[in-house]
């Protein structure tokens, strides 16, 4: 595998959307659009992407990848006016991958499946949706555990638009089983109805997250993924306690930082083989990048930035 060296990434700044001016003859802008938005390490992961792919192909070296704070209330402006100023590629995160959906007139399944876009790309009258989340999930599931989800057993714990992504992602490849837990009983029932109107749900067991079911223990080489944000904060604990579970079970924490998560470090303890959310992150915009551009990205670079950065 080529090895690239992390070298230390400009400062990647935050523009606001008064801030978003027409971009120079030729160039192509691609941003990354929420608030808050500070902390995104998108255009660092993107930029890195993009200096590999031109040194390839020296056309896409006018390409540029910027970071805007876009609060809800002015999603529907700023879609038009980054159109005009020369966009063509956006990444939305909190709070727009739901709300989006009534401001663009295509969707694209894999999105409308997972009730979320992450994605949007401009064809030149019209923006349209796409998720990646799904797809840099299942990617970092091959690489890091070998598995496919076609034939996985799997636990989500959480319901929110992460969890959704994964269930909607596993139940498409045909997976075998899926026990999902929550705390909140209603947002699951909400998830589970949703999921209800693109698959046939027979393979799913919804729970509540305190009370997992045996089976789940008695299962080989079940692959638990933590899609809760429980984890996130340093004083945070663990969505579930390990114990009883087989040590053929494989954990995988969407949380990339803090880099290990209570969860994470009992799996540890527990010699289970366990993975932080990087990898997702880093193969969802790989995802993005590749519609956007239609050429093969390098997630060696991206991982790269990725590590300088954070
Ligand atoms: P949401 O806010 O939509 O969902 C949060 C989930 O966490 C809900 O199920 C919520 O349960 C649960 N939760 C929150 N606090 C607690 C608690 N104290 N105890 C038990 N459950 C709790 O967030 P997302 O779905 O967007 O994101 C979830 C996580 O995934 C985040 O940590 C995010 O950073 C990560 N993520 C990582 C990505 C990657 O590329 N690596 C991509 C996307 C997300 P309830 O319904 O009861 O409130």
């Amino acid at each position: 595998m080529k090895e690239y060296n992390s070298v230390k990434p400009m400062p990647e700044s935050t523009l606001s959307i008064e801030e978003v001016v027409p971009l120079n003859d030729g160039q192509v802008g691609l941003a990354v659009l929420g608030s808050p938005i500070k902390h995104s390490i998108s255009p660092q992961l993107h930029n890195a992407a993009i200096v590999e792919l031109a040194s390839r192909l020296p056309s896409f070296s006018n390409w540029v990848y910027h970071k805007v704070e876009v609060d809800a209330q002015s999603l529907a402006s700023a879609l038009p006016h980054l159109a005009q100023c020369g966009y063509r590629g956006l990444n939305l995160t909190i709070p727009h991958k739901v709300e989006v959906f009534s401001m663009i007139d295509s969707i694209d399944k894999e999105a409308r499946n997972i009730g979320a876009v992450n994605t949007l790309w401009n064809n030149g009258s019209e923006w349209l949706g796409f998720n990646s989340d799904g797809y840099g999930l299942e990617r970092a599931l091959v690489n890091h555990f070998n598995i496919s989800l076609s034939s996985a057993s799997i636990l989500i714990l959480g319901a929110g638009g992460a969890a959704r992504a994964a269930a909607a992602q596993s139940l498409s490849r045909g997976c075998e089983r899926i026990w999902i837990g929550n705390r909140s009983s209603g947002r699951l029932q909400n998830m589970m109805q949703a999921l209800g109107e693109s698959f046939d749900l027979d393979c799913m067991v919804p729970f509540e997250i305190s009370m997992i079911p045996r089976e789940i223990l008695e299962k080989e080489s079940v692959v638990i993924i933590n899609a809760t944000s429980l984890g996130l904060s340093r004083e945070d604990s663990s969505p579930i306690s390990l114990k009883g579970f087989p040590k053929s079970a494989k954990v995988y924490d969407m949380i990339y930082n803090p880099a290990e998560t209570p969860l994470l470090k009992e799996a540890k303890s527990m010699g289970m083989v366990c993975e932080n959310g990087l990898s997702m992150l880093v193969y969802q915009a790989v995802r993005s990048l590749e519609i956007w551009t239609q050429e093969k990205i390098s997630a060696e670079a991206m991982f790269a930035a990725a590590r300088t950065a954070l």
